[in-house]
């Protein structure tokens, strides 16, 4: 093993976090556990994990779910296309794999929402594969250790970080290895507070050595964060309110929502007015617009939604109209779901 993979492996075994899917070679909780920890924070991610074990505790129970019960697992997690293509790869797995996982790193890569990363991490901590992880943790490690200055957000970042953790793996113990590098990154080489003292690699280290850490790595600036508005009509009746489904591509795609109209561009009263009446939400543009509660502001990896909701009241036979009492088995994105708690709780109360 080379110096580099052998400080590294040991102060792995030392020092790893007791993480539950750690503890198995189960290619399908391996699976899982990374594509809920994508984009997500380990003491968060545990938790949806264990639920979906439990719900769904092999790739048959996920297949056979329906769409509306995983995504009701898991609200709250946000990115949406993730549990939607888990759902689809489950089926992938059952339908054209025979239940099999499949092992190597090019086949794990046809899954429904796995990327060379959770390809990488599958074949090498289930199939024990020789093929290295590179994730946001791994692109800042190697990046400081050896003063990489290409861009970890450009085209050829990943390849090229993909073969230095090649050279560097060597002949170690692939799952071991990964599992090092990755750790390492989360615990040591930390974004804002590298914890150098206790790095395993600081006497190798390029950007300790020139007191450069923070430096790394390198990123092209990021693109402008999209404004959106949306207007919200809560449409509700002595029984229930009006849902939709969400049809349109994008993240929230077979969520339900609120009625509602977009725009770029902040609307005037009296515009909403006019849309709302065109769509049928209100009953003419004259109506008074209630609204209910705060502007609201949901923060996207691109995009930042400014949210109003408005109080509409409707009749007991309206289309669309969900009983409060089944509320529950509707899934709906966080920004719906948190209004609810905050602003109408009663919604979940069962109301008959
Ligand atoms: S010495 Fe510091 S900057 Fe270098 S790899 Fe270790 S933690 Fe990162």
């Amino acid at each position: 093993m080379s110096i580099f993979a052998n400080d590294i492996v040991s102060w792995y075994q030392n020092h790893k976090r007791d993480l539950p899917w750690r503890d198995t070679s189960d290619p399908y909780k391996i699976w899982l556990s990374e594509i809920i920890l994508q984009q997500t924070r380990v003491e968060q991610g545990r938790a949806y994990y264990e639920k979906f074990v439990k719900k769904f505790p092999d790739v048959y129970a996920l297949a056979n779910a329906s769409q509306n019960e995983v995504l009701n697992l898991w609200q709250g997690l946000g990115y949406y296309s993730r549990a939607r293509n888990l759902h689809q790869a489950a089926q992938q797995i059952v339908f054209e794999y025979g239940g099999r996982f499949p092992n190597t790193y090019n086949d794990i890569q046809k899954l429904k929402g796995v990327g060379p990363y959770t390809a990488a991490a599958i074949a090498s901590f289930a199939f024990n594969r020789r093929v290295p992880v590179v994730d946001g943790n791994v692109f800042r490690f190697l990046s400081r250790y050896l003063k990489v200055k290409t861009p970890i957000n450009s085209s050829k970042a990943f390849k090229e970080f993909f073969e230095l953790a090649d050279e560097l793996m060597g002949e170690a113990p692939p799952a071991d290895f990964n599992q090092a590098m990755m750790e390492v990154g989360a615990l040591i080489c930390k974004p804002n507070n590298p914890q150098c003292m206790f790095c395993p690699v600081q006497s190798r280290c390029e950007a300790y050595a020139a007191s450069e850490q923070l430096l790394y790595p390198v990123k092209n600036k990021k693109t402008k964060v999209q404004k959106r508005n949306l207007y919200y009509f809560v449409l509700e009746a002595s029984n229930g309110l009006v849902l939709k489904l969400r049809d349109k591509k994008g993240i929230w795609q077979n969520m339900y929502e609120f009625p509602v109209i977009e725009s770029e561009k902040p609307l005037k009263k009296n515009e909403l007015s006019e849309k709302a009446a065109e769509a049928g939400y209100i009953s003419d543009e004259y109506t008074p617009l209630i609204q209910i509660g705060e502007e609201r502001i949901h923060k996207l990896s691109h995009r930042e939604l400014h949210a109003r909701f408005y109080q509409v009241k409707t009749t007991v036979g309206r289309p669309g109209l969900v009983e409060f009492k089944a509320l529950k088995n509707y899934p709906l994105p966080r920004l719906i779901d948190r209004f609810i708690e905050e602003e109408k709780p009663e919604y979940y109360l069962q109301k008959e």
